[in-house]
């Protein structure tokens, strides 16, 4: 296909990396980039790049990611709660200044010959070009005006993006419990001597601590100054006392982005513009930045820009939305994070891990031994056994004492107790219909229920949904609680028995 002038709206890690690739693909091309700000000023602090992002990028332009790469910060993952501290190993993740790393791009972009033009806000209908590659990002004005089926899902938990003129030693997760509720930060280092401090609450703290006001009262390109000093204060000790550093830093909702096509006419949608993935996984950079490898890659094969388009989408949209569907059980697993405090600190890494059902126990016991040998150890009272590859069969084989009943192992073919079936179907245990189904099981612990059977469907959405919902009624009514699935997932039940999601497993397809 024959391409001489491409716009790129938006320059951002989606539009630069973008306009870098198209021009090292159509060197005769005619390639700019618009961005509405100027080249140093940028929103945000620090941002995340995982070990399997690094090895796209190193597939698709080494340059680029050898210079990322030696700006960016490696780091491991702390997870402390009060005095209890537990620490795993992450050996290719960086962090990486969101300023440093688009000075990066910007600098690869000029070198391969795109043009980059900052300080005016454009329209993709004015951009005079045979290809508009809209990267306008999360609030894509080019989004909202066109036919591309949006759909926007607003987050109950409120975040606040600050960063600190220090680098932390780890990625550092941490509630903090006050008379309002409680915060917990996730909070990571980065070049520069400094890091990314993330807080997080939930609506009803929020309120209590006035929050909602001071956001009202915060202009749009202003930060909170308000909250700034209260969270400086509680997350003192995390902050050896330096303060929080805004940059137009206000609380906010997560908005889910999803849309039905990315493309119309000559203009096509990456990056935020296109789709959103909760901040939580750390893959929004990542997620532009292979959409620019993806849609190149499409447009350098394809006859026509229609087939270019469906191509890009047809092999981008798969991995997106497995993204966003771990995106999202990592969202709600963040905002009812608060109600697991009670596990030990090992166990709540163990559930960490596995909340979006990504990591299987398995490999976490491979890659972190001893933090899952912790973790088992309080989980059964007893050494764990001494090969990462024998912990699902162990977990399930351990016996259980519950209300005086004893179990021999974690999965009977029968129990003995006075069980409720709960089958609701659901995608969200922290819904309505999640409260509904609380609301029924206290009913039925009030009318003498030992405990209740989860069972539904048996594929692996719905079995993760069912643990998931098994823990909010264990936690919240108590009871024993019974999760049932295939046989073939074990793992994840395994997971879950650990994770405090339910007491005993119940497999169909087992005599
Ligand atoms: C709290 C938080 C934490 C995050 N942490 C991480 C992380 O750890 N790792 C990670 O990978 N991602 C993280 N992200 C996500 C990441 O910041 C974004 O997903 C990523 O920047 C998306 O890149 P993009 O190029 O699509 O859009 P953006 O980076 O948003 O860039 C869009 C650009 O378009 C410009 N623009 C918009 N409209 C116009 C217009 N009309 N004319 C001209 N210019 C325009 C904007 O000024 C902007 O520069 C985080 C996000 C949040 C909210």
């Amino acid at each position: 296909m024959h391409l001489s002038r491409a716009a790129v709206l938006g320059g951002g890690p989606g539009g630069l990396y973008a306009a870098r690739l198209l021009k090292l693909a159509y060197p005769s091309c005619e390639v700019t980039v618009y961005e509405q700000g100027t080249p140093d000023a940028t929103f945000g602090f620090g941002v995340g790049l995982a070990a399997g992002t690094q090895r796209k990028l190193d597939a698709a332009d080494p340059d680029t990611l050898r210079d990322l790469v030696a700006a960016g910060h490696r780091h491991d993952m702390t997870l402390r709660v009060g005095a209890d501290t537990v620490r795993v190993r992450n050996d290719r993740l960086i962090g990486i200044a969101r300023t440093e790393l688009l000075a990066i791009l910007h600098r690869h972009a000029e070198k391969a010959g795109a043009a980059l033009e900052f300080g005016s806000r454009r329209t993709a209908a004015e951009l005079d070009a045979d290809l508009v590659i809209a990267a306008d990002g999360v609030s894509s004005e080019t989004r909202g005006n066109g036919p591309f089926g949006t759909r926007i899902d607003v987050g109950r938990g409120l975040y606040l993006w600050c960063g600190t003129d220090f680098a932390l030693e780890d990625a550092v997760f941490a509630p903090v419990h006050t008379e309002h509720g409680t915060f917990v930060t996730h909070a990571y280092p980065y070049s520069g001597g400094r890091s990314t401090f993330l807080i997080e609450t939930d609506e009803r703290t929020w309120r209590n601590a006035g929050f909602d006001v001071s956001t009202a009262a915060t202009p749009f390109d202003a930060s909170d100054e308000v909250s700034l000093a209260y969270l400086g204060e509680i997350f003192a000790e995390q902050l050896r006392g330096r303060p929080l550093i805004g940059n137009r830093t206000r609380w906010l909702r997560f908005r889910t982005v999803r849309c039905a096509r990315w493309s119309a006419g000559r203009t096509v949608l990456l990056g935020d513009a296109a789709h959103t993935a909760h901040f939580s996984i750390g893959s929004g950079t990542k997620l532009a930045m292979e959409d620019a490898i993806g849609l190149v890659a499409a447009l350098r094969e394809a006859p026509d820009l229609a087939t270019a388009f469906a191509r890009y989408e047809a092999a981008r949209r798969p991995a997106v939305e497995r993204l966003q569907e771990l995106a999202r059980r990592s969202q709600l697993w963040w905002e009812s994070f608060p109600a697991r405090l009670h596990l030990p600190v090992e166990r709540l890494m163990v559930a960490y891990m596995t909340r979006s059902g990504n990591v299987p126990l398995d490999r976490f016991a491979a890659t972190n031994p001893d933090v899952v040998a912790a973790a088992l150890t309080h989980y059964a009272g007893e050494q764990p056994p001494p090969s990462p590859d024998a912990v699902t069969g162990w977990v399930l084989d351990r016996p259980l004492i519950h209300n005086g009943r004893h179990y021999p192992h974690r999965h009977p073919a029968r129990v003995d107790a006075n069980l409720v079936t709960l089958d609701e179907v659901l995608t969200d245990p922290w819904d309505e219909t999640g409260d509904a189904v609380v609301a029924r099981a206290r009913r039925a612990r009030a009318d003498g229920a030992d405990g209740f059977r989860f069972t539904g469907p048996g594929d692996r959405a719905a079995v993760l949904t069912r643990l998931d919902l098994a823990e909010r009624v264990r936690t919240e009514v108590g009871g024993l609680s019974v999760v049932e699935a295939p046989a073939a997932l074990r793992e994840d039940l395994a997971a879950g028995l650990v994770s405090g999601r339910t007491d005993l497993a119940s497999f169909t397809g087992e005599s």
